[in-house]
């Protein structure tokens, strides 16, 4: 009898068990390596340098505001925009429910309150209609919030004009979380521009990676040399160590901003590539019964970041999570959409603006494999995988 225990590659063929196709990876094909050699080169391997500069100009100029300032992640670059904006304990900020937990974590980090408003079904972001009438009887009982942060969400942006025009009815900061949404667009431009203060990603599953990082844009030059300070230790101008406040270490590598500048440079074939994939999903998935994908609004472009669809299990014969898991099992990630903020434990105590809408979305919201890397014959396998779940081929 042989004590030596059988290796997985034992049990199964290889051809058995094709390679796993991520929900969006990351995909480097241009100038990233190059630019970020320079700083091994150059000796800028450091959180200062000309790949920073760079990037941050490049970005400014690639979204329309003033001033872009790299940090080491979208949750770094909002809690900065809190700060900034005066956030602090006691008071509440406003914040789209159907999102990832990041959108709302710097409110905590700030010891200050969510008020979570549910998504329109129109778009599948924050409802302008149920922010105005907040504010409304808000602005009766003098209990503004500090902020709100709509969320533009899987590369959809939300609809700014009504936002932003309750916002400013109300003297209320506008901080976008355009985290999910660089290169989409809303009336011409891009996320990020609207309000006081825009925040991206660049985390291993965004449009475009630094394998981590983070970008806050602003047209106000003080409110960028302010992210600036308090990204780094909020250092005062003084030969010796001086701190009038403190702050924190927040500051991008120049080494991955070099990854940065090599990946805006492919922003639009990357967009083009996803919204393709949205496309070939949207039309082999024609004649199945059920299937919905999210709305693109008239407004602008979505990017179609993550191709994201409902199943109504009345009409499928199936549901989200069977589909979920027969992808899994053909190794193939796939997910739910965002369980709602209000929906989430660490938010039980928090008030909520609506939220049928978001909770019927994340019931039967899937999202499928959507990454510019991903090639056609991969998209075909989830393709077969998926039709096959409803006895089709
Ligand atoms: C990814 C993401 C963030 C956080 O960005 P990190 O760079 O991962 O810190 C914030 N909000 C949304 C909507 C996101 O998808």
């Amino acid at each position: 009898m042989s004590s030596i225990a059988p290796r997985p590659s034992d049990l199964v063929p290889p051809s058995a068990t094709p390679s796993r196709i991520w929900l969006s990876a990351p995909d480097l094909r241009g100038n990233e390596k190059k630019y970020s050699d320079e700083a091994f080169a150059t000796n800028w391997v450091a959180p200062i340098g000309p790949n920073i500069d760079a990037f941050e100009r490049e970005f400014a100029a690639c979204v329309g505001a003033r001033h872009a300032v790299a940090v080491a992640s979208g949750t770094a670059a909002l809690h900065l925009a809190l700060r900034i904006a005066g956030v602090g304990p006691g008071d509440e900020v406003v914040c789209s429910s159907l999102t990832f937990i990041a959108s709302a974590t710097p409110i905590l980090m700030q010891g200050a309150k969510p008020v979570f408003v549910d998504s329109d079904a129109a778009t599948w972001n924050m409802d302008a209609g149920l922010l105005a009438e907040f504010l409304e009887k808000r602005a009766g009982v003098g209990r503004l919030p500090k902020a709100v942060i709509p969320v533009h969400l899987y590369g959809q942006c939300a609809d700014m004009d009504p936002i932003r025009a309750a916002c400013a009815k109300h003297g209320v900061t506008l901080i976008e979380d355009a985290a999910e949404a660089l290169g989409a667009t809303y009336k011409g431009r891009a996320p990020g521009v609207f309000g006081k203060a825009g925040i991206f990603s660049f985390n291993g599953n965004k449009i475009i990676t630094t394998s981590s990082g983070g970008m806050l844009v602003t047209d106000d030059a003080d409110f960028a040399a302010q992210t600036r300070h308090l990204a780094t230790q909020a250092r005062d101008a003084a030969p010796h160590y001086q701190h009038s406040t403190w702050g924190y270490n927040y500051r991008m590598s120049n080494v991955l901003a070099g990854i940065g500048r090599g990946q805006l440079e492919q922003l639009e074939s990357k967009v083009a590539r996803r919204r393709a994939h949205f496309d070939a999903y949207k039309s082999a998935f024609a004649d199945l019964p059920g299937i919905d994908f999210m709305p693109e609004a008239t407004y602008g472009r979505c990017t179609r970041w993550l191709t994201c669809l409902t199943v109504d299990p009345k009409l499928a014969g199936t549901d989200r999570e069977k589909l979920r898991v027969a992808l899994d099992a053909s190794n193939i990630e796939s997910r739910p959409v965002w369980k709602p903020l209000h929906l989430q434990p660490v938010f039980a105590d928090c008030e909520m603006l609506g939220g049928a809408v978001s909770e019927k979305l994340f019931e039967n919201g899937l999202c499928l494999p959507s990454g510019s890397g991903m090639s056609d014959a991969e998209r075909d396998r989830v393709i077969a995988a998926f039709r096959a779940v409803f006895g089709k081929h």
